[in-house]
C-alpha cells in the first residue's frame, strides 16, 4: 500500500475510517486593541451580540436535537445559557458605556464566573460551560470559527489536541467517523465516548499536527495508525471488510467460544444493580467485578448494613445460580470515599486504599462482608479484596470470608503478587487480574496521565510476563484466575489473556459482542501461539503486532 505519512499511537477502539480531517478549532484570542464605540453606533453593536449569542444557541440547539440522552440535556442546557436573561442584560448594560461586544461579553462572563464559583456546588460547575458560550460567541463576533468540535459537512475524521466533556456532548457517529487526539489515555474521556459510539478511535499521537484539514486520512484504530497518501480503492476495500466486522459484532448472540469449540467464561463489569441487569439481558455469563465502592461516591457517611445488603441484592439476584464476583471497596485514589479517606496524601494511588483501609478501619470491610453474606442468602458469593499486595493480607480477608461462607479470592492490581503468585493462591479461591492498576505500577506511570499512554498500556511485554505468570500458578494449582481490567475488552488481548491460561474475561457489556466475535475466529492453540509470539515482543507496539499476525493469519 502507497503511504505518504503513517503516524502511530495508541488505538483505543478498533474499526477502520477513511475520511478528510477536520480539526478543533482553537479558543478565540481578544484582539490587542478594541477601541471605544462611539455613541451612535453603540446600538448597531449591540444588535451585533444580540445576533451571534442567537446563532449560536441556535447551532446548539440543533446539535441537541440529533443527540440523546445526557448529551442532549448538556447541549440544550448551553444553548439556553446562550441566551439567558440576566446575561444579556449585564452585557447590554457594559455596552451602553461604549465598550465593544466581544469585550462586554468577555467581561461580564468573568464576572460571572466569580459570582458562580463563590456560590459554589452546581453553579461552580456550570462555570466551564459558560466560558465555553462565552468564547463561542466571541468567535462568532469576530468572525473566527466556531471553537471546539466544528459541524462537518461530510463524514470526517476528527482531530485534537484532546477533548472536553462538552465537545464530545453530541457528537454524530454518522458524521463523525473517527477521532484521533494527540493527548489522552485509553481511560481517558476521549476514549470512552468513542467507545460508547462505536467510533475508531487513536490516542497519544506524536505529531498530530503535521496533518491538515481536508487531508484523506486511513485511521486503524486497532493498529493505531493513522495514514495519508493511500490509494482510495484500497483504502474502501479495508473499509468494506470492516463494516463485515461490525455487523457481525452487531448481530452476534454468544456464547463465547474458541473456533475449536473451547468454551470462554465472558462475565460482566458492572457497578449497580441496573448494571447488573442490562448483563444479564447480554450474553455475559456472570458478573466478574462488582465495583461495590461506585455505589457510595456521594454517601457522607458509611451506609448501613442494611442498606449495603439491599444494593448487593439487587446485583447478585440478577444471576442467580450464576457466578457473581464482589469487590470489597476500593476507596481511595480516584475513587475516594468521604467515609473512609480521611487523610490529605501526596501520593493517593500509592496510599491508603482498597484493602489497606482496613488496617485502620476494620469494621468498614467486616460491615461490608456481613452485607454481602445477608445478601448472598446461603449462596458462596465470590468475593475479592482490591489492592493486595502481602500474604498476610489475602490470608486475613480469606479467613473472614470464609467465616461468613464466602468464597475468598483477591485482585492482582500490585505486582508483588503476580511474582509470587503461587504463594498467594495457597490462601485464596481465585485470583482476578485487574490490568489497569498492574499496568499502572508495573510501568511506573499514573493511569490517568494524558501523556503516557504508551507506558500505561498492557501490551507492554513486563505486563504481558505478570499475566502470564499469575495464570500459570492459577493453572498449576487448579484455582481460576480472571481478568477484570480494560485489557480483556480488546479483542486480540483477549485472545492473548486466554492463550496464557487465564480462566475468565469480565468486561463492560458493550465491549462483549466484539470479544465474542474475535474469539470464534481463532483456536487455542493460534491463542497460545499469540501470548508466545507478544511475550517476545520488546515493545507494546511489536507484542500487538506479533499477536495480531498469528490470530490473523498473515
Ligand atoms: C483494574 O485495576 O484493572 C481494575 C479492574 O480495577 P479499577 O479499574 O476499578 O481500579
Ligand atoms: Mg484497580
Amino acid at each position: 500500500m502507497t503511504s505518504a505519512v503513517e503516524l502511530r499511537g495508541t488505538g483505543v477502539v478498533p474499526g477502520i475510517a477513511y475520511a478528510p480531517a477536520i480539526w478543533t478549532a482553537p479558543r478565540p484570542q481578544l484582539p490587542e486593541h478594541s477601541p471605544n464605540i462611539p455613541e451612535e453606533a453603540r446600538e448597531a453593536e449591540l444588535a451585533k451580540f444580540q445576533a451571534a449569542a442567537a446563532a449560536v444557541s441556535s447551532r446548539l440547539s440543533q446539535r441537541a436535537s440529533h443527540a440523546t440522552g445526557v448529551a442532549a440535556n448538556v447541549l440544550e442546557a448551553n444553548a439556553s445559557m446562550a441566551s439567558d436573561k440576566g446575561w444579556h442584560k449585564a452585557i447590554a448594560k457594559k455596552m451602553k458605556t461604549g465598550v465593544p461586544a466581544h469585550l462586554a461579553v468577555a467581561r461580564v462572563t468573568d464576572e460571572f464566573v466569580v459570582m458562580f464559583e463563590k456560590v459554589g456546588g452546581l453553579m461552580a460547575e456550570r462555570t466551564t460551560d459558560l466560558k465555553d458560550i462565552r468564547d463561542r460567541v466571541i468567535a462568532e463576533l469576530l468572525g473566527k470559527p466556531e471553537p471546539g468540535v466544528p459541524t462537518p459537512e461530510v463524514p470526517s475524521i476528527l482531530l485534537a489536541d484532546d477533548l472536553a466533556p462538552a465537545d464530545t456532548a453530541g457528537l454524530d457517529p454518522s458524521m463523525v467517523i473517527g477521532l484521533v487526539t494527540e493527548l489522552g489515555g485509553p481511560t481517558s474521556h476521549t476514549a470512552i465516548i468513542s467507545r460508547q459510539l462505536g467510533i475508531p478511535c487513536i490516542v497519544a499521537v506524536d505529531n498530530l499536527h503535521s496533518l491538515e484539514a481536508g487531508e484523506m486520512l486511513l485511521v486503524n484504530g486497532e493498529a493505531g495508525t493513522i495514514q495519508t497518501g493511500v490509494d482510495a480503492t484500497e483504502a474502501e476495500a479495508l473499509v468494506k471488510a470492516d463494516e463485515e466486522r461490525r455487523e457481525a459484532i452487531r448481530t452476534w448472540r454468544g456464547p463465547a467460544v474458541l473456533a475449536d469449540g473451547t468454551p470462554v467464561d465472558v462475565l460482566a463489569n458492572v457497578q449497580d444493580g441496573a448494571g447488573a441487569a442490562r448483563a444479564s439481558a447480554s450474553q455475559a455469563q456472570g458478573i466478574g467485578l462488582f465495583r461495590t465502592e461506585l455505589c457510595f461516591l456521594s454517601s457522607e457517611n458509611e451506609p448501613e448494613v442494611k442498606e449495603q445488603a439491599r444494593i448487593y441484592r439487587d446485583v447478585i439476584g440478577a444471576f442467580p445460580g450464576k457466578k457473581v464476583v464482589v469487590r470489597t471497596l476500593d476507596a481511595g485514589s480516584d475513587k475516594p470515599l468521604k467515609f473512609a479517606n480521611f487523610d490529605e496524601e501526596e501520593n493517593p494511588a500509592m496510599g491508603v486504599r482498597g484493602i489497606r483501609i482496613a488496617a485502620g478501619q476494620p469494621s468498614i470491610l467486616t460491615n461490608q462482608l456481613d452485607a454481602i453474606k445477608a445478601a448472598s442468602d446461603g449462596k458462596a458469593t465470590w468475593v475479592m479484596a482490591p489492592m493486595i499486595a502481602t500474604v498476610q493480607e489475602a490470608q486475613d480477608f480469606a479467613e473472614q470470608c470464609r467465616a461468613r461462607g464466602l468464597k475468598p479470592g483477591i485482585m492482582v492490581e500490585v505486582p508483588a503478587v503476580a511474582v509470587q503468585a503461587e504463594k498467594f493462591l495457597q490462601y485464596v479461591e481465585f485470583m482476578s487480574i485487574g490490568t489497569n492498576d498492574l499496568t499502572q505500577y508495573t510501568m511506573a506511570a499514573d493511569r490517568m496521565s494524558p501523556k503516557l499512554a504508551n507506558l500505561t498500556n498492557p501490551w507492554q511485554p513486563a505486563v504481558l510476563e505478570l499475566i502470564a505468570m499469575t495464570a500459570a500458578a492459577g493453572q498449576k494449582t487448579g484455582k481460576p484466575v480472571g481478568v477484570c481490567g480494560e485489557a480483556a475488552a480488546a479483542p486480540y488481548l483477549a485472545c492473548v489473556l486466554v492463550g496464557m491460561g487465564v480462566t475468565s474475561l469480565s468486561m463492560a457489556v458493550a465491549a462483549i459482542p466484539a470479544v465474542g466475535v474475535q474469539l470464534a475466529k481463532v483456536t487455542l492453540d493460534q491463542c497460545q501461539q499469540a501470548a508466545q509470539a507478544a511475550l517476545a515482543a520488546e515493545d507494546a507496539a511489536g507484542a500487538a503486532e506479533a499477536a495480531r499476525k498469528v490470530l490473523v493469519g498473515a
